[in-house]
């Protein structure tokens, strides 16, 4: 179900917003990782066919998981989560606009340090 098209952060109005998959990243280096030992031990015992069988399953799996997720908007600023919108036209993740809000979190945060003391 999709709630419209966003322009923006729903939480801090911020323009700039980025795609990615509604998937834990992580859970997904797991299951590459574990395939890539289970992988490596079947290839140590000379079993070429479970080795490259397991890696396979890996691969399928990794690709049904991108092709059935569904995408999310995630905004550089605030880190907001948009679920059930669409998320078309919007840009994938880019590092030079996140460390643009990175570098701008940290001078705010020592700006209120130094307004405390
Ligand atoms: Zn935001």
């Amino acid at each position: 179900m999709s709630e419209g098209r966003p322009t923006c952060c729903a939480l801090c109005q911020n323009p700039d917003l980025w795609r990615q998959k509604n998937f834990p990243q992580g859970l997904g280096v797991l299951i590459v990782a574990v395939g890539a030992v289970t992988s490596s031990i079947f290839y140590a015992y000379y079993m070429m066919v479970w080795a490259m069988g397991t890696l396979m399953l890996v691969a399928l799996l990794d690709m049904g998981l991108y092709i059935w997720m569904p995408d999310v908007l995630v905004c550089y600023r605030c880190r907001a989560r948009h679920l059930n919108v669409d998320t078309e036209g919007h840009p994938d993740f880019d590092h030079e606009l996140f460390e643009k809000y990175r570098q701008e979190a940290i001078r705010l945060e020592e700006a209120a340090r130094e307004a405390k003391s």
